[in-house]
């Protein structure tokens, strides 16, 4: 079984070429993060002509440095929302056209279920159910994984995801984030006090599992503002070192809080988790922003603390990638939930597949009903 999967959802173009037993032959990223810091953030139609430019590329080097061509190839896997259907629309007419061409099976992935997946592609003991945490650029979930397909969501964001939330910060405080806002923060962070600035918890009052983090992203721009260190266009790079140390103290206790408010919704819906299914014994942790070392070493005290594991991909499989895609096609494929190939390629056909807005699983609502 070898599938082919292809991610255009947000603003990187990615392509892999994995195996049914989990062996990763090839993979490529094409990222627009320098694009975007310049232009401020994702625009639909800038990142969609990004990536019209490279898909083809990217999709044909996956299969060169795998030694394959679309013949040798089950199946194709192609992120089918949710994301901007701009950019979901490049990815999926791609494939279709190599699934028509090649008469495979085609498998239109959930990009928050590839995110949740791919964990089992690193762990290949990891067993349903589990717990999973997915903090990335636009979503802040918590889901309890019962199955392939079959999630239960315990917690979301009543406003911004974490990404954004380190994106915004790195940018008011001068970062370079042509290589990605909440890299450059995660690094600046090593230099600051994280207790020099008192950041209030999100949420504490309420006692569930979603997140907000647009008050958090407000207390910051306050404590840049009233500590009058400059800005925005102002580039830490020509930052006197004291300055830069005021903003190294920002982004510190600013991380400190962030995770902070990660640590104590995770505790409650491993408490949720238990109630629900007494047998979990994981906490997987994906989704860009889980890529970061501070957040992984913190969740891993809470798993610690109540006798759980935690499963965290490397890095280049937190972010976006083509090989989550592939994976969960073939999570997917297994059990016989794929479309047959497409017919001869109709352009006018593909909208269909696209579901930018597409929730994961249902809403759990705890002391209520499970089901809404
Ligand atoms: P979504 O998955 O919600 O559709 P996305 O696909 O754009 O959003 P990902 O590629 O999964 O997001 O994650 C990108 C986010 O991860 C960005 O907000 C980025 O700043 C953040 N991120 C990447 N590396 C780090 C890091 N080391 N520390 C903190 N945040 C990080
Ligand atoms: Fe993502």
């Amino acid at each position: 079984l070898i599938v082919l999967g292809i991610e255009t959802s947000c603003d990187d173009t990615a392509a892999a070429v994995v195996t049914g037993n989990g062996k990763i032959l090839s993979q490529i990223v094409s990222s627009q993060a320098d694009l975007l810091s310049r232009y401020g953030g994702v625009a639909p139609k800038m990142a969609e002509e990004a990536h019209s430019l490279v898909i083809d590329q990217v999709v044909q080097q996956a299969l060169d440095n795998s030694s394959l061509t679309g013949e040798d190839l089950s199946a194709v896997a192609v992120t089918i929302g949710p994301g901007l259907s701009l950019c979901l629309r490049v990815g999926v007419t791609k494939a279709r056209s190599i699934a028509g061409r090649f008469n495979l099976p085609f498998i239109g992935v959930h990009h928050m279920e590839a995110h949740t997946l791919v964990a089992r592609l690193v762990e290949r003991d990891l067993q349903f159910p589990f717990l999973a945490l997915l903090i990335s650029g636009g979503h802040n979930l918590l889901i309890l994984a019962r199955d392939v397909g079959h999630y239960v969501q315990l917690g979301t964001t009543i406003d911004d995801a974490i990404g954004e939330a380190y994106d915004k910060t790195a940018r008011w405080l001068g970062l370079d984030i042509s290589k990605g806002g909440g890299q450059a923060l995660e690094e600046l962070a090593h230099e600051g006090d994280s207790n020099s600035v008192k950041f209030k918890i999100p949420m504490r009052q309420y006692k569930d599992c979603n997140f907000s983090y647009a008050g958090l992203k407000t207390q910051v721009r306050l404590a840049i503002e009233s500590r009058h260190v400059c800005v925005d266009k102002n580039p830490i790079l020509s930052a006197s070192s004291h300055e830069r140390k005021s903003r190294a103290d920002i982004a510190a206790s600013f991380q400190r809080v962030a995770v902070l408010h990660l640590e104590e919704r995770c505790q409650r819906a491993i408490e949720w988790a238990k109630e629900m299914e007494p047998s979990i014994k994981c906490l997987v942790v994906s989704g860009g922003v889980a890529s970061n070392q501070y957040v992984r070493s913190r969740l891993n005290y809470v798993v610690e603390r109540n006798g759980i594991s935690l499963v965290c991909p490397p890095p280049n499989l937190c972010t976006d990638n083509g090989v989550m895609v592939a994976w969960t096609g073939i999570e997917h494929f297994i059990l016989g939930r794929f479309d047959p190939p497409p017919p001869a390629f109709d352009p006018e056909d593909y909208m269909c597949d696209l579901r930018p807005r597409w929730p994961l699983g249902e809403e759990y609502l705890h002391g209520k009903s499970e089901a809404r």
